[in-house]
C-alpha cells in the first residue's frame, strides 16, 4: 500500500514515512519533518491537494496523459 505525502506529493510506503498526523478522521504521511511542519500550518490546503494527487493517480491506470 502506498501513501501520498501531502505536502511534496510524493508517493511513498507508511513505513518508510518519518511522521504522521490524524486530521479529520483520516491519517496523512510525511516523508520528512519539514513537511509535517509545513501541513500543521496549513492543513487544509494541503488535504485539498492531496485528493487531486489521489484523482490523478486514479487516472493513472487508465488513460495516460490525462491532465
Ligand atoms: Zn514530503
Amino acid at each position: 500500500m502506498k501513501v501520498i505525502d501531502p505536502v511534496c506529493g510524493m508517493r511513498t510506503n507508511p513505513e518508510r514515512t518519518v511522521a504522521q498526523e490524524d486530521y479529520g478522521g483520516v491519517t496523512f504521511f510525511f516523508c520528512s519533518e519539514e513537511c509535517h511542519r509545513l501541513f500543521n500550518a496549513s492543513p487544509e490546503r494541503y488535504i485539498a491537494r492531496v485528493q487531486q494527487l489521489r484523482d490523478a493517480s486514479a487516472e493513472e491506470s487508465g488513460e495516460q496523459g490525462y491532465e
